[in-house]
């Protein structure tokens, strides 16, 4: 049942949303009068919904409430599109019900559309400071206290009406620390509020977005018929997202990466459903963005058993279960072993060796590549300065040490490798630091700093994974390397594929042009070393000469070395 004072076109709102059970609707004009009401109303304050429709919108609110919420509403002619706002509102028991408020002004008729649904906190007293608590500052979005107490309450909801589904929608935006730092905290603070208004513009008025913390909102889908609806918003957006966005006079292109996971029938709770979606949303993210990913059980799994291996890191730096095995690198041209590329080791107490490619990762994100990376510098120096003043080997050898891109970027690195060569009085020259391109990618002005000073102690620095990147070309020629490695997949593909065998042949023209030696990576074949012997390659590196080995061995393949060539 709906009275009709004046006859508001219904843009914003389906009409047919004033008659769904639960949806709490209504509009009203400039001179607070409601005009439509949905009949959710009726049941949530306990009012008939006849008497509800002879009030005005301000005669809902608690009386500490009203002077805030005119001022509000009046706001939003003036600055906001939309303005999203939490008060008390009165029941018919006396009783007071917190209920959250979205309320956009239509210019062109004159009235206000306001959604609004129920809070369950205790509201009493704390009127005053209810949006601050509840609302994010930047963007007008229910924060992530609001959104997950909404969850909750559609959680309720669903349990009386188990045909309802819902969905929780985590969404990332890629490559926002790029766009913030490129562009400065200004605009990104733009493009989060734009980012922000497609989600709110995209949803039903029913539906939430939020601000979860920087970059990162939640969508909660309800009344959806099946989780291909969530798929037709997700679509929406990208769409719009296709067109980039201005912020001030710059144009903007952004992706979002997406976690959808469908509403369980309340045996999760809230704070789950989000970590799942989050979850979800990581993954995406790792798919390279710009896409969406529907968590699943497997998924949890994994994240569980990462978990595990985190805290067993944590463990395994305090009990030296690190160990730093050595790899030959050869010199082509007389076949004699040069040096060595340390590479890490996990001996774990059950599971024994682990591969670097297993922890490494992990250990990058949490940070914990910062001691392993320590520890690996201190140890290759020391074994390098040990196997040169003992066994006195024809050249004296070098070593190689892999630094991660959380290492480039940590202020401890000159340091540490300052310390690790006045500790072991390994000469500076000896001792090599492998980077990856990707490891310089966020701030390459940085990078190129930091590796003049590393330069400057008289180390050298090799390209590691060259031909990996996508810009290595661009900017090759800055880089203070000396020495370019050459990734094995090119290397691996050599003998039987003519494009790799160009691209190797036009990497060895440019790096000698610049003055720069070559190392290739994963020779496991005699033809190959020939090969690349012709083309004028300097070392190689791989299975063909000896695979990782421990210290002990080392040293013996440091005593058999005669060279062949
Ligand atoms: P990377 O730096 O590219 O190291 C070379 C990897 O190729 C090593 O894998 C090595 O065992 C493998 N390899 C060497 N020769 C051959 C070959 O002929 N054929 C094939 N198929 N593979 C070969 P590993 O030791 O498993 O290390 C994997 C990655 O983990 C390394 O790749 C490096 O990115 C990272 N890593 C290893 N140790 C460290 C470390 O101490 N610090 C850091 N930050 N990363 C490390
Ligand atoms: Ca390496
Ligand atoms: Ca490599």
């Amino acid at each position: 049942m709906m009275m009709y004072r004046a006859r508001p076109e219904l843009p914003v709102f389906e009409r047919s949303f004033f008659k769904l059970p639960d949806t709490l609707l209504l509009v009203f004009d400039q001179n607070w009068a409601l005009t439509l009401i949905s009949d959710a109303w009726a049941n949530t304050l306990g009012y008939p919904t006849e008497i509800l429709q002879s009030r005005s919108f301000i005669d809902l609110f608690h009386d500490d409430d009203r002077a805030r919420c005119i001022e509000q509403v009046q706001r939003l002619q003036r600055e906001a599109p939309t303005l999203r706002f939490a008060s008390r509102c009165k029941r018919s028991d006396d009783s007071y019900l917190g209920i959250a408020w979205n309320i956009s002004f239509d210019a062109d008729s004159g009235f206000y559309y306001a959604s609004a649904h129920e809070t369950a906190l205790n509201l009493n007293g704390e009127g005053a400071r209810l949006p601050d608590m509840f609302l994010d500052g930047l963007t007008g979005l229910p924060n992530r206290s609001l959104f997950l107490e909404r969850l909750q309450h559609t959680q309720h909801r669903v349990q009386r009406r188990p045909d309802m589904q819902y969905a929780v929608l985590y969404c990332g935006v890629d490559r926002f620390k790029v766009i913030n730092h490129s562009l400065g905290h200004r605009q990104g603070d733009l493009l989060l509020m734009a980012v922000a208004n497609l989600f709110y513009s995209i949803i039903r008025p029913t539906d939430m977005a939020a601000r979860m913390n920087g970059d990162e909102f939640a969508l909660l889908l309800e009344d959806i018929r099946d989780i291909s609806s969530t798929l037709q918003v997700v679509n929406r957006i990208q769409q719009k997202l296709v067109v980039p966005f201005m912020l001030d006079k710059h144009e903007v292109y952004c992706t979002v990466s997406f976690g959808i996971v469908a509403g369980d029938h309340g045996k999760k709770p809230p704070e789950e459903l989000l970590a799942d979606a989050n979850l979800a949303m990581i993954d995406a993210k790792n798919q390279g963005g710009g896409s969406y990913v529907l968590f699943d059980k497997q998924m949890h799994d994994r994240a569980v058993q990462r978990l595990e291996l985190e805290m067993n890191l944590r463990r395994a730096i305090d009990n030296h279960e690190f160990e730093a095995y050595y790899q030959p690198i050869m010199a082509l041209d007389n076949g004699r072993l040069t040096g060595f590329e340390a590479l890490v080791r996990w001996n774990h107490p059950d599971k024994g060796l682990i591969s670097p490619a297993e922890f490494i990762p992990v250990a990058e994100e949490t940070g914990m590549i910062i001691p392993i990376g320590r520890l690996m510098l201190h140890a290759a120096c020391q074994q390098a300065q040990q196997w040169n003043t003992h066994l006195q080997p024809a050249q004296p050898l070098s070593v190689s040490v892999n630094i991660a891109a959380r290492q480039l970027s940590h202020p401890d690195l000159l340091n540490d490798v300052a310390s690790a060569l006045s500790g072991s009085g390994l000469p500076a020259h000896l001792l090599k630091l492998e980077i990856t391109e990707s490891g310089m990618m966020a701030n390459a002005d940085d990078a190129i700093e930091l590796l003049g000073k590393l330069r400057a102690l008289g180390i050298r620095l090799m390209l590691d994974d060259f031909g990996t990147g996508y810009s290595s070309l661009s900017y090759l020629h800055r880089l203070p390397v000396d020495t370019l490695k050459i990734d094995r997949s090119f290397v691996h593909r050599l003998h039987d594929h003519e494009t790799d065998r160009h691209f190797v042949e036009t990497i060895v023209d440019l790096a000698h042009k610049l003055g720069h030696s070559l190392v290739c990576e994963g020779v496991e074949q005699a033809c190959q070393a020939s090969i690349l012997k012709a083309m004028g390659v300097e070392f190689a590196q791989g299975y063909l000469y000896s695979r990782p080995v421990t210290a002990n061995e080392a040293t013996m393949l440091i005593l058999n070395d005669t060279g062949q060539t």
